[in-house]
C-alpha cells in the first residue's frame, strides 16, 4: 500500500535519506544496511509491490532502471571490478520492502 510505504516515504521526501541520483521516474540512495563497499538501490517513483506484479507498460521504467545502474556503477567505481544487480521477489526471495528496486551490490577488495 503506497501509504504506508517506506520507499513511497522516501520518494516523497518523508523520510530522510540521501539521493545520489533522482529523475522523474526513479531515485538511487544507499542501503541503510549495506551488504557490501557499494550497496545502491535504484527505486522507481511509482509504486510497484514486486517483479510478480510488473505489467506491460512498466517495461520502460525496468529498463530504465538497468540504464542507470549502468551509470551508477561507473559513478561507484565499480564498473570495471564488477558487481551484483538484483531484484528479490516476496517474502521466499528475501524481499522485505514491498516497493519494486533494484540492488546494486559491489566494491569488495580484490583478493
Ligand atoms: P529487499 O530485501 O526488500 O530486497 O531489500 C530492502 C533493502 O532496503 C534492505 O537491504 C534494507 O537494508 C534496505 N532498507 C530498509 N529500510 C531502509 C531505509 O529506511 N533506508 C534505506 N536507505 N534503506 C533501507
Ligand atoms: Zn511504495
Amino acid at each position: 500500500m503506497p501509504g504506508e510505504c517506506i520507499f513511497c516515504k522516501i520518494v516523497n521526501r518523508e523520510m530522510p535519506a540521501e539521493f545520489l541520483y533522482e529523475d522523474e521516474a526513479c531515485v538511487v540512495f544507499r542501503d541503510i544496511h549495506p551488504a557490501a563497499p557499494v550497496h545502491l538501490l535504484l527505486v522507481p517513483k511509482k509504486h510497484i509491490r514486486s517483479v510478480n506484479d510488473l505489467k506491460d507498460e512498466d517495461k520502460g521504467i525496468v529498463s530504465h532502471l538497468f540504464l542507470i545502474a549502468r551509470d551508477m556503477a561507473k559513478q561507484s567505481g565499480v564498473r570495471d571490478s564488477g558487481y551484483k544487480l538484483l531484484f528479490n521477489v516476496e517474502k521466499g526471495g528475501g524481499q522485505v520492502i514491498f516497493h519494486l528496486h533494484l540492488h546494486l551490490i559491489g566494491g569488495w577488495k580484490k583478493p
